[in-house]
């Protein structure tokens, strides 16, 4: 049964003995890492995660075809963060959470297993989404191995189909396209890519598609084969359930969306039938007052969207108002369709889409220097220290 009852400890032995509030984030990727370096400094944070460093899942296109720019903004070892300082950063996997008891199981790299207990528990574990997003514990040369692997084994090839045309599928159809030197098919199962987004951005960026010269193939549904996760390139001829020819590229990426949440260490009963993580619109678990979740494990809203909008703000003003003991609790929004960049910083510069499907342009000599380095860099993530990149 869910606990229903407050914060254990916070308004006696913590406050009284004048100890900081205990803080479990499972998970330090593009929002954990947000909501640690925001409650480091009233709170002990212990943050678990499975490699040493942000390996951001944001812009898969450019990864594969500028890794060099991505990296300066999208992995960075933790240690170069100066806000995670006051964190007890872990490097492991959770394997339970007892809700009930206000603690977490950890399997750390090194094989052992330790139980951490919490005042507050922030679960922002994402999903597995093809190679490029998934829960194994990793060093930084593996990570670095597979990016690179990856991206000569893209860059070998002379056809490439591209499987999906939601964010991840266009984003790297468009890049590979505008990069050159291979034909790059786009396969989606609608009439236009970017289900989710305005219509009027959905037309955009099928014109953007053609005019960078990706081939388009609409209404195409793929098989995609027994037990495969799309957690690498294929090279056999791909077939359809739409009854289309089958079609053979040299190399093959699947970016079908298909996400399968972290959250088997988690009770049955606080999942969805697709095992995310139900919460209320203050990101906060029905029943539990002091677990939320937050990011693409969250079944936040229909897109599971609180990751790009602002979730992690809702959650650090509602922990802090827990731990204040109030009752005033921020809300969660999220409009009603999908919205930012998809195809990443291009020489033009950074194409925002907006949720009423209208669109702007920062050029890249305003967006590199501030959006990428002062917004992302001192304001998101609060200052990083200079150093080797990874
Ligand atoms: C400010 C911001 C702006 C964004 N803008 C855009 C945009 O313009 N366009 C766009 O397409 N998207 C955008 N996004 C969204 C982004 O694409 C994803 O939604 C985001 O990467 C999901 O973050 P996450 O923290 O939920 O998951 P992840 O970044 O995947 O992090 C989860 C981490 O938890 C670890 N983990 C998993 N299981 C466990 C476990 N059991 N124990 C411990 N650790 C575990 C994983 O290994 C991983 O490191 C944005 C996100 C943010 C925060």
């Amino acid at each position: 049964m869910p606990k229903s009852h407050g914060v254990k400890g916070l308004n006696n032995p913590v406050r009284g003995s004048q100890k900081k509030p205990r803080v479990v984030i499972a998970g330090v990727g593009d929002v954990g890492v947000l909501v640690a370096t925001r409650l480091s400094r009233r709170c002990e944070v212990v943050a678990i995660s499975t490699r040493p460093a942000l390996v951001s899942g944001q812009e898969l296109g450019t990864r594969l075809t500028d890794p060099t720019s991505w990296r300066r903004t999208y992995l960075v070892p933790y240690r170069r963060f100066r806000r995670l300082d006051r964190v007890r950063q872990l490097q492991g996997r959770i394997i339970r959470a007892d809700l009930e008891g206000d603690s977490v199981e950890v399997e750390l790299s090194d094989g052992t297993t330790v139980i951490e207990p919490y005042d507050i528990f922030v679960i922002a574990t994402g999903a597995s989404n093809g190679f490029w997003r998934h829960d194994r514990i990793e060093d930084i040369a593996t990570t670095e191995a597979g990016l690179a692997s990856v991206s000569e084994e893209l860059k070998a090839a002379k056809t490439i189909a591209v499987v999906g045309g939601g964010t991840t599928g266009v984003s790297v159809a468009d890049n590979l396209a505008r990069r050159g030197g291979a034909e790059v098919h786009l396969f989606h199962s609608g009439e236009e890519p970017l289900p989710g987004y305005h219509p009027k951005a959905r037309s955009w960026i099928t014109r953007v598609l053609s005019a960078d010269g990706v081939v388009l193939h609409p209404d195409h549904r793929a098989i995609t084969p027994a037990g495969f996760t799309g957690d690498r390139l294929t090279h056999e001829p791909i077939e359809w359930a739409t009854d289309q020819a089958p079609f053979t590229a040299d190399a093959t990426l699947w970016a079908v969306g298909g996400m399968r949440p972290h959250s088997n260490f988690l009770p049955a009963e606080v999942l969805d039938d697709s095992g995310f993580v139900t919460v209320d619109e203050y990101l906060r678990l029905p029943g539990y007052r002091n677990v939320f979740a937050v990011g693409d494990v969250a079944a936040s809203d229909p897109h599971r969207s609180s990751a790009r909008n602002w979730g992690f703000r809702v959650v650090v003003a509602n922990v802090r108002a827990e731990l204040k003991g109030s009752s005033k609790l921020k809300r969660f929004h999220a409009p009603e369709y999908r919205w930012g960049s998809i195809l990443g910083l291009q020489p033009e510069g950074l194409t925002v889409v907006q949720p009423d499907g209208r669109r702007f342009r920062i050029p890249r000599w305003i967006a590199e220097p501030l959006l990428m380095r002062v917004f992302v860099t001192q304001y998101l993530y609060g200052g990083l220290r200079k150093g080797s990149r990874s």
